[in-house]
């Protein structure tokens, strides 16, 4: 794919962009309910060349006199992602120009893009819109120190972000955000996962977050959890509602670590789905 032409949809009177940051790595053995055999043949069956290498996408929503980042990828943290600005400079956009940001979660492969080289705002001008839930979650000290140590350093990484956006902040608890964006909680992989929902003259996107990150298995498998899921049971429960309600209503999907073309739809296949990419 040409890199100036990202994958786009547009839905009445939002146009979006999935715009990649890059790839993060993670082993296929963080997968949990899923014999590691069966979970290779899933993804040697999709062609998958490299198994443990997963994409990182953000998308910029542009209408209603907004320009909207949802997500903005891992900005390098971990040596992860951190083609964002690079990739929004190709589509045109300066990160001055975002005036919102929606956040799903605020794991750092989505919330490290926020900060630039020196630990400043990456994106001056732009409200940070998350759910309650999530900001109260990462800001706890009980939290905090029930973490593991590889949690820790998700909690201290979220609070600078937090910290650098403080007058910029807004917290959301129900589903209303924005003029034609509604939140859809999606609880299990945080406290307060959230997707976005875009509806426009009667189209729609679901923008949904880190519903899989081995979209190939997850999708196939949705019992399928992974170590990044703060509650391996809820998320799968989450997960196996949402792929039951999506491909019913043939819903337009989105997600962070869908791979690189970004948008799909959702097929049943007996007690499984399959994803069918929009190219
Ligand atoms: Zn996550
Ligand atoms: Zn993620």
């Amino acid at each position: 794919m040409n890199k100036m032409n990202f994958p786009g949809q547009q839905i009445g009177e939002f146009s979006i962009m999935a715009i990649s940051d890059g790839y993060l790595c993670a082993p296929l053995d963080l997968l949990s309910n899923i014999d590691p055999v069966e979970a290779s043949r899933l993804q040697q069956d999709a062609g998958i060349s490299d198994p443990s290498s997963i994409h990182i996408n953000c998308y910029l929503v542009r209408g209603r006199g907004r320009t909207i980042l949802i997500d903005a990828g891992a900005g390098g943290f971990k040596q992860w992602g951190g083609k964002l600005i690079a990739n929004l400079a190709l589509a045109g956009l300066q990160p001055s120009d975002i005036d919102t940001i929606l956040l799903t979660h605020a794991h750092p492969d989505h919330v490290g893009g926020l900060l630039d080289s020196s630990g400043g705002a990456a994106f001056p001008d732009a409200e940070l819109v998350v759910q309650q839930r999530e900001v109260s979650f990462w800001k706890d000290d009980g939290n905090l120190s029930r973490a593991s140590e590889r949690a820790r350093g998700n909690f201290l990484f979220a609070r600078k972000v937090f910290d650098r956006y403080r007058e910029k902040v807004r917290t959301f608890t129900d589903r209303d955000v924005l003029p034609g964006i509604s939140a859809i909680s999606l609880p299990g992989h945080t406290a307060g996962h959230s997707g976005y929902r875009i509806e426009s003259d009667d189209r729609s996107l679901l923008v949904w977050g880190d519903i899989v990150h081995f979209p190939q298995i997850q999708i196939a498998r949705p019992d399928v959890s992974i170590a990044f899921d703060q509650d391996p049971v809820l998320s799968a429960e989450t997960r196996i509602k949402l792929l039951d309600v999506v491909s019913s209503d043939k819903m337009l999907i989105a997600g962070m670590h869908l791979g690189e073309l970004g948008f799909g739809h959702i097929k049943r296949k007996g007690t499984r789905y399959e994803i069918c990419y929009e190219a």
